[in-house]
């Protein structure tokens, strides 16, 4: 079904902006992880699609300690991502506070109600007599559930049983018979028998909320209207409809999304590489890209197209063209779209997103004057091609910020040995030093010129000429570097080269610059 048409069906609340309202809400564990931001981006962009709003809760109760450093990374990766939200930290809004350790008072009030109405009682059992319950039924072979004793007790059962210094819990009287149905976007029908469930506990005996208790009551007041999730909820939520029932509110619509597995069909973890959305950010991935790869997992646009813009993806996304099956991750596809857009962006953009990677490598200052900024981006419009990471950046670009860049000792046998090479060098070092102009095209000609003239074939000389003011046997065109560095540089650094043959070395050794590398993207692939 269109959600749009679904969106439609929902009640609009005249009080609050936004038919449709849609909410991420992760647990402040430390770091925006891959499947995290899948879940936060569908939100976003289905809020997007549908002029809805989206909100951002915090779901801390679990989390006493690093809350605000956890929180304020998974909010700067989530704006750096672009996936701004409408309500939530920093932003505020009508239905906060979006943060669930602040909302205790709320969770207390909505047990007191469930409670009132006969709906939730308090549960006396110590968790040792629980566990002791629970292995007595596994060593009869019975399902290890609550047995409901507590339902029973009267009131002087429980002052007797509070005297004794018990703490209670609060549970839910759940459904002992029939099915509690989920009609998901994404899954389908999905049908609970209630006889699995037990009256599970609402509040726990230090007063907090559990997840799905907390998790009905703030979806409840922040008034959302389709809770978009990871897959592995799904069994929490007949728990959460018939939380719901209980109090007599609407049950929102579900879509949940399906599981992200690593190439191997696993479950995904740290052994199958990077997995968080920082590790990414660190390693020079853009977050055009990010957002790109991670949409496909799980959905796909009706043209097949394997790039989308995020306003594109805006106006297209819809529930129904996701998919019930899980997603492969694979960071190879990730690092080739990263790739595509390094080489499609906005240069001034690429260069701005590429400048903090120079200046930690040290290859520049930071800031940059205008002078310098201006070599960058000439130097990233020859090389744009080239790399999939600005992580590759700094060894990539090295040799045009230094003249200690070292050789390629593979480059130097290949290129730089042979008796002619310094000979060669110096012809075509007196060639370039007679040019009117030291640009492309006259470069260009002067080579080709002197490859005709001397009757050798066009790498003979232009390899040996790449290694000696490169270092290295790859790179942009040739011509496109000579002109980058200019000709005094060009001409010095093959003067330099010659005189070192001729003495038969020694060659630098290649600098060694820092790059980031991502766990589990396969080097050789590399440019
Ligand atoms: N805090 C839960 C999580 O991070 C949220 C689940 C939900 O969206 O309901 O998994």
């Amino acid at each position: 079904m269109d959600e749009r048409s679904k969106a439609d069906r929902t009640d609009p609340r005249p009080d609050l902006p936004g038919a449709v309202r849609v909410r991420f809400a992760p647990s402040p564990t430390g770091y925006l992880h891959i499947g995290g931001a899948r879940t936060a981006l569908f939100n976003w962009l289905f809020a997007a699609r549908n002029g809805g709003r989206f909100i951002l809760r915090i779901e801390d109760t679990d989390f006493s300690r690093k809350v605000e450093d956890s929180t304020r990374q998974i909010t700067s990766t989530m704006r750096w991502l672009g996936l701004q939200w409408d309500e939530g930290p920093a932003t505020g809004g009508p239905v906060g506070p979006y943060f669930q350790s602040e909302r205790l008072d709320l969770y207390r009030r909505a047990a007191d109600e469930l409670k009132a109405k006969g709906a939730a009682y308090e549960c006396y059992c110590t968790p040792e007599e629980l566990t002791q319950r629970r292995e007595e039924a596994r060593r009869l072979g019975q399902a290890p559930r609550y047995d409901g004793r507590c339902r029973r007790l009267t009131d002087d059962d429980r002052r007797r049983l509070a005297a004794e210094g018990r703490r209670p819990v609060l549970r839910l009287k759940t459904p002992t018979e029939g099915q509690t149905v989920v009609e998901d976007l994404i899954r389908g029908t999905v049908v609970f028998d209630n006889t699995i469930l037990d009256d599970f506990v609402l509040m726990k005996s230090d007063g907090g909320p559990t997840y799905n208790f907390a998790c009905v009551v703030d979806d409840h007041g922040m008034r959302m209207t389709h809770v978009i999730r990871a897959d592995e909820h799904l069994s929490n939520t007949p728990k959460q409809i018939i939380i719901y029932r209980a109090f007599g509110w609407d049950v929102p619509a579900f879509a949940h999304v399906p599981m992200i597995l690593a190439p191997d069909r696993s479950k995904l973890s740290k052994r199958h590489g990077a997995t968080s959305v920082e590790e990414f950010q660190e390693a020079g991935y853009l977050p055009e890209a990010i957002v790109n790869y991670l949409v496909f997992l799980g959905w796909s646009p009706e043209g097949g197209e394997e790039v989308l813009s995020a306003d594109e993806l805006r106006r297209r996304f819809s529930l129904d063209r996701v998919s019930k099956n899980a997603a492969i991750y694979d960071i190879n596809k990730l690092t080739w779209m990263n790739g595509h857009y390094i080489r499609t962006i906005d240069l001034d953009r690429l260069t701005d997103l590429a400048l903090p990677f120079l200046a930690r490598a040290g290859l520049v200052g930071d800031p940059v004057d205008p002078a310098t900024r201006g070599f960058i981006k000439a130097i990233l419009a020859a090389l744009r091609d080239r790399v999939k990471t600005l992580g590759e950046l700094p060894d990539a670009t090295v040799y045009f910020f230094r003249d200690d860049y070292g050789f390629d000792p593979k480059g130097v046998q290949k290129h730089l040995t042979s008796p002619d090479a310094a000979g060669l060098l110096d012809t075509a070092r007196a060639e370039l030093a007679g040019l009117a102009r030291f640009d492309l095209e006259s470069c260009e000609a002067a080579y080709r010129g002197l490859i005709e003239r001397l009757g050798i074939k066009g790498g003979a000389l232009i390899h040996p000429t790449r290694v000696a003011i490169t270092g290295r046997t790859n790179g942009p065109g040739l011509f496109d570097v000579m002109t980058l560095l200019g000709r005094e540089r060009t001409l010095g650094r093959m003067e330099r080269a010659a005189a070192v043959i001729r003495a038969g070395g020694p060659w630098p050794e290649p600098v060694a610059l820092e790059t980031p590398v991502v766990p589990g993207v396969d080097a050789s692939r590399r440019v």
